[in-house]
This record gives structure tokens, C-alpha cells and sequence, in this order.
């Protein structure tokens, strides 16, 4: 079987092949554990702290990094933040109503500990409006999220200025970056960022919390006391080193991804122009383009073409039969979400593959309509 033509980079990235390269020797030859204070886990510590200081040079230079075993579990250790604003009276939770189910649920699973919890709305772009993130965040708010760039449309919110708002009433600005790290660059007055590896060519299985100097987060993982003492267990020092480069290379390879990748959006933008963009048309990562045709049924196209691998909304949801929550927020019929597909084009796409993936997808959805 010839392998599909892959677009879609939003729910992984392949391994980039240097990452590969740096992982093999800590998965092959030292095996020393990071937290033994003898020489082998001093030269897994050490390799840990180099991709430590990888990972932190796209971050925010006042705050550090705790390793998670994904973006999901970085989330989940962050909110814990809240529960020291109850005692205060603060006792509110804002998240965009468009947020990935990994800053949602965790978001209202705090219902059960006396937090309101606020799913604030979006424009039918996507995007949120600064007036009313004013009108809801107040003094009683402890904590607000909002993702740098939605992993479902790929528009990119006003984070920095959320957290400008945020700050004014006291409360704390926690960022799901998942989708933008690598790539899209992060305002430095968040007090807490999530970042996941598989989402920049670097390895599954391993995330980050970033969190701002002075913030305290409760332990999620008790045990050895690893991680600062709030994610015991034993790091990893291969995921550790992959992250680390997986990094490094977006960092050195910034100006030409993002050349590459507003490239491909070009000639996608071309081959789709029949298509209707879900989402902001300019304030948006150019890497993600959710498009949609009336009276496509994206269940037979997928079935359809077989010779693409893309996605019919959130990759996350998929499966789960449920519509996709973001383009509801959007304010689309049930059709219209029916209707959308997400092609996630990376460093390693061509434009021949968007060519010929166009091509594949055009006719399927010329024969249905
Ligand atoms: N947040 C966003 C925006 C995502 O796209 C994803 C993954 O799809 C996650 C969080 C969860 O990341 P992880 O797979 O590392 O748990």
C-alpha cells in the first residue's frame, strides 16, 4: 500500500529525522536515569538540562520549565493554580469556548470545587472580542485561558492582550500554545504556557509546562519528587533530547518553515477557491486551512479518498460522533460542519502533494454535488 498523502499536521508531525538522529544514542547507549547521582545519570542529567534550555530559548525568559508526559498533562498541572484564589474569593474560571477538550474539560472539571466556570464566546471568525473579554473577566476571576492558534480553524488570538486584561483584574493568563510553539511567536506576559512535542517534529509522549517566575502550581504527580516536586517520575532523557532538538530546529529553521509553509498556503488557497474558509481569512497560522462546501458530505469523501490523510474537524473529536464544537461556536448550521474538512499542511509537505491532493479531493467532492 503506497502511503497517503499526509495533510494533516495538526493533530502530529512525523519525527523529523534529526530528532530521530539525537534520540537514538539515549535510547541505545545511555540508559543512565537522569535523577542518579552517579556519573552515567549525571550525563542523563545533564542531557535533560541542555533540552531543558532548548525548549526555554522559544519561551519567555522570567519563568521555568517543568517536562510532562504531553501538552494534556501540562494543562492539567497548570490550572492547578487555581485552587490557591478560592481562599480570595476569587472563585471564576474564563476559557474561549473554542478551546482543544484538554483546556475545556479540565477547565470544568473545577465546577466540582465551587469555580464558575465561563466558556467565552468567539466571533464567526473565530476570534474573540477584546470588549467583551473586558465585560467578563472581573475581580472574582482567578484564571483565564485562551490558545495562541486553534487546532481546529488555525486563527490566531490576541493572547497578549488577553493577558493584559487578564492582569487588570488580578487574575492569571494560562496559554494552550500547542498549535503555535515553533512557529508563531508567544507574548512574554503569560504566566503559564503548554506546549506538546509531537506537534513540532519532535517525539509523542512528552510536553511542557512553562510557568512565570514566583507562580506556584500544587504537585499533580506525587513520588520522588522529580520535576521541582509537582510531576514526580522518572524523566525520559530521549524524549527530553527530541523535544529539545525538535526545538532547536524550529528555532534555526523559523524564517524558512514559515516561508515554505505560507507557500503551500497559496497554492491551497488557489486549488480550494471554490471553497468557503472557516475562520478569520487573515489572522490565522497558514499551516491549517478548514474549509467547506455546501452539501459535501466529508464522511463518504473521506471514505472517498483514501489517498489523502486529512481531517473532517478536530482531530482529538474524531471518532467521538460529536459535531465539532469550534465551528459551532463559529455560529455554523449542523450541515455547514458536516460540510468542512481540515487540511494541515508542515515542514515536509510539497507543493506537488497539494496539487495532487486538491485534484483527489475537488473530484470526490465534484461527484457528490
Ligand atoms: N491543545 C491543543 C490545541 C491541541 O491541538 C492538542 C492536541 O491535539 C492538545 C492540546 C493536546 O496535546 P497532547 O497530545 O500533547 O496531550
Amino acid at each position: 500500500m503506497t502511503e497517503p498523502i499526509y495533510l494533516d499536521n495538526q493533530a502530529t508531525t512525523p519525527l523529523a529525522p534529526e530528532v530521530f538522529e539525537a534520540m537514538v544514542p539515549w535510547l541505545r547507549d545511555n540508559f543512565g536515569n537522569p535523577h542518579s547521582p552517579h556519573i552515567l545519570g549525571r550525563k542523563s542529567a545533564a542531557a535533560v538540562e541542555v533540552a531543558r534550555q532548548q525548549v526555554c530559548a522559544l519561551l519567555p525568559n522570567d519563568g521555568e520549565m517543568i517536562f510532562t508526559g504531553s501538552a494534556t498533562e501540562a494543562i492539567n498541572l497548570g490550572f492547578g493554580a487555581v485552587k490557591a484564589f478560592l481562599s480570595e474569593g476569587r472563585n471564576k474560571i474564563v476559557v474561549l469556548v473554542s478551546e482543544h477538550a484538554a483546556v475545556r474539560d479540565t477547565a470544568l472539571s473545577y465546577q466540582a470545587q465551587g469555580f464558575e466556570v465561563i466558556l467565552h464566546p468567539v466571533g464567526s471568525d473565530g476570534l474573540v472580542s477584546m470588549e467583551q473579554m473586558e465585560a467578563t473577566i472581573d475581580q472574582k476571576t482567578a484564571l483565564v485561558a485562551a490558545m495562541l492558534v486553534n487546532n481546529e480553524i488555525g486563527v490566531i488570538q490576541p493572547v497578549g492582550a488577553i493577558t493584559d486584561i487578564a492582569h487588570k483584574a488580578g487574575a492569571l493568563m494560562f496559554c494552550d500554545a500547542v498549535q503555535g510553539y515553533g512557529r508563531v511567536a508567544i507574548p512574554t506576559n503569560i504566566d503559564m504556557i503548554a506546549l506538546s512535542g509531537h506537534k513540532i517534529y519532535g517525539p509523542k509522549g512528552i510536553g511542557a509546562l512553562w510557568v512565570k517566575n514566583g507562580l506556584k502550581v500544587p504537585t499533580l504527580i506525587h513520588g520522588g519528587g522529580q520535576e521541582r516536586g509537582v510531576r514526580s517520575g522518572t524523566l525520559s532523557p530521549a524524549l527530553c533530547v527530541g523535544l529539545g532538538k525538535a526545538t532547536e530546529l524550529c528555532a534555526d529553521r523559523w524564517d524558512a518553515d514559515a516561508m515554505s509553509i505560507a507557500n503551500l498556503a497559496k497554492s491551497a488557497r488557489e486549488k480550494f477557491a471554490n471553497w468557503t474558509v472557516n475562520g478569520s481569512q487573515d489572522q490565522r497560522y497558514p499551516g491549517n486551512l478548514n474549509i467547506r462546501r455546501d452539501g459535501l458530505d466529508v464522511a463518504r469523501l473521506m471514505s472517498d479518498v483514501r489517498g489523502v490523510a486529512f481531517s473532517a474537524g478536530s482531530a482529538c473529536a474524531s471518532g467521538s460522533g460529536r459535531p465539532s464544537h469550534v465551528l459551532a461556536a463559529l455560529g455554523l448550521q449542523p450541515a455547514e460542519i458536516k460540510s468542512s474538512i481540515r487540511l494541515g499542511f508542515g515542514r515536509y509537505t510539497t507543493v506537488e502533494e497539494i496539487e495532487q491532493a486538491a485534484s483527489l479531493i475537488n473530484r470526490a467532492a465534484e461527484e457528490q454535488l
